[in-house]
């Protein structure tokens, strides 16, 4: 009940114009996903003064105490059981990839540096995602023509100029698991949801490198990816 007032809430503070910038079709759709994505409201450029009264809403916390996993009965939205919930780095802009061009030479052709925005999309294996990504280059190696980003929304690209890629493969995600309901064990498959997945889809990858944390959380790298 409390969590149905809280969306109706969050839903009434936001403008209701339904024009997509934020990257959801709709502002309802929106809603749902800043209830466990706060950080992301400023993705609606209408909020016209309500940011202050949002965020209050959404650090509400009889309405956060438990986690998204929980919450969503570690589920995806096709309703696909998943064991984790991958999350990025708190001094990055989002999630951190490892990525190779169709074209790997795109790299030193288009000279592609770090701070670059960059688009394409991750076709084929890893892992066949439909949607267009946007990101900003950390760091290249231009004699593998790989490149290292961290994906954000479409505003960045919307502001900015941007190079397109084209198709790119995803070769490793990197982050931090806060929620898991399984134990995280170096070499195994996993099925997990990356906190800010549009799309909200589970993703399948191999976890090759793992450092538990103070707090109790584990700092991860996975390779091997799909979605399915
Ligand atoms: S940008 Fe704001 S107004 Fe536009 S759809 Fe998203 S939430 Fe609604």
């Amino acid at each position: 009940m409390e969590t149905t007032v809280n969306l109706n809430k969050i839903n009434g503070l936001l403008p209701q114009l339904d024009c997509g910038a934020c990257g959801y079709k709709t502002c309802n759709t929106f809603a749902d996903f800043i209830t466990t994505n706060p950080d992301e409201i400023k993705r609606c450029i209408h909020l016209n003064g309500k940011t202050n009264e949002l965020k209050d809403v959404l650090s509400c916390h009889s309405c956060n105490a438990k986690g998204m996993g929980d919450k969503l009965g570690w589920k995806d939205s096709l309703q696909r059981e998943f064991d984790f919930i991958l999350d990025c780095f708190e001094n990055e802009p989002g999630p951190k990839e490892t990525i190779l061009p169709y074209n790997p030479t795109l790299v030193k052709e288009l000279g592609i540096k770090k701070g670059d925005v960059l688009i394409g999309r991750p076709m084929g294996m890893s892992c066949g995602c439909p949607v267009t990504h946007c990101g900003i280059v950390t760091d290249v190696d231009p004699r593998n023509g790989v490149i290292y980003w961290c994906v954000t929304g479409p505003l960045t690209p919307r502001s900015q100029s941007f190079i397109d890629i084209g198709f790119y493969v995803s070769q490793a995600y990197e982050g931090i698991i806060k929620e898991s309901r399984s134990e995280i064990r170096l070499g195994c498959r996993y099925w997990f949801l990356p906190r800010r997945c549009m799309l909200q889809w589970r993703h399948s990858g191999l976890v090759n490198a793992v450092t538990r944390l103070r707090d109790g959380s584990f700092k991860v790298r996975v390779e091997g990816l799909l979605i399915g």
